[in-house]
């Protein structure tokens, strides 16, 4: 019974229209009926689950990141929305240690965030 249902998810994968690569690779031999069989429900997912996934992954160990840090308080914005100074802001290095700090800004009157590149020369570029 049990061997039944295993198979019948295997099947419904393979026939999967979101998941072409499985059923390509089965197909062409890249996968042997064998290896199916032992696949686990993660291995079967398509390349562009596994994608999303990763992405949203990244997301949200990104958002854990900012809300850990917390930011600091500040009045050197002002909010495009409310005009409001009572800000947070918070300065992420999202590249290479080379490249220049992301600033995170965050409105505490309206919620409104919003990001400012730093320009390694002093210049404004916006
Ligand atoms: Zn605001």
């Amino acid at each position: 019974m049990k061997y039944k249902t295993r198979l019948r998810s295997r099947i419904s994968n393979l026939k999967d229209q979101k998941n072409p690569d499985l059923r390509r690779n089965v197909l062409c031999g890249n996968i042997s009926p064998d290896r199916i069989a032992s696949m686990t429900a993660e291995e079967m997912a398509s390349a562009e689950l596994k994608e999303i996934r990763k992405a949203l992954t990244k997301e949200s160990i990104r958002e854990h990141q900012l809300s850990k840090v917390g930011g600091t308080e500040t009045d050197m914005f002002v909010c495009g929305k409310c005009k409001g100074k009572n800000c947070t802001y918070t300065q992420v290095q999202t590249r290479s240690a080379d490249e220049p700090m992301t600033t995170f800004v965050l409105c505490n009157e309206c919620g409104n965030r919003w990001k400012r590149e730093q320009s390694a020369n002093s210049h404004n570029s916006e």
